[in-house]
């Protein structure tokens, strides 16, 4: 079946997934990429993702299909107005994007995912929460780092 959204375009315009794309004012789904992660259990994994979220750009979700970490960054090709700069010769993962259920009417919000995380502070806020022991850990890594220096201090 074929969905059909209308919306106001110099009169009634029928959107189909053949024309939606040269509706689309952002293209949206060429200003990110995602990385499929395996899910985080332990302190380490979440501090290597509090390590990755501190990167510009970089957020952290979760929803049916598992853990990702979201790039938003624009792909170099993407042209004002929202053309392919190389479309005839562009990466298969392009050509097999469907537009159905895509962000035609905007980026995906935090109500999309189970688990969102848009910076290293909400990140933070969630791993003190989910591990009673998190600043200990913390506190650990901090003496143990301490303990190497003096070490190789008396070498
Ligand atoms: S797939 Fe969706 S978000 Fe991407 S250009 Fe087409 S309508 Fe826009
Ligand atoms: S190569 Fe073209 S279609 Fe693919 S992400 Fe870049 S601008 Fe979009």
């Amino acid at each position: 079946m074929t969905t059909a959204i209308s919306i106001k375009l110099e009169g009634e315009v029928k959107i189909t997934p053949e024309n939606k794309c040269s509706f689309c004012k952002g293209a949206t789904c060429c200003t990110y990429f995602t990385q499929a992660i395996d899910s985080p259990r332990s302190m380490a994994d979440f501090d290597l993702l509090l390590w990755q979220i501190s990167h510009r750009n970089t957020q952290l979700y979760r929803d049916s299909d598992g853990w990702f970490l979201l790039i938003n960054n624009p792909c170099q090709h993407l042209q004002p107005g929202g053309r392919c700069g190389i479309y005839q010769t562009r990466p298969q993962i392009c050509r097999e994007h469907s537009n159905d259920d895509c962000e035609f009417e905007g980026p995906s919000g935090e109500e999309d995912f189970d688990l969102f995380f848009r910076d290293y502070d909400s990140l933070l806020v969630y791993c003190r929460k989910k591990f009673n022991s998190w600043e200990a850990h913390l506190r650990k890594l901090s003496n143990s780092k301490k303990k190497r220096a003096r070490r190789k201090k008396d070498l």
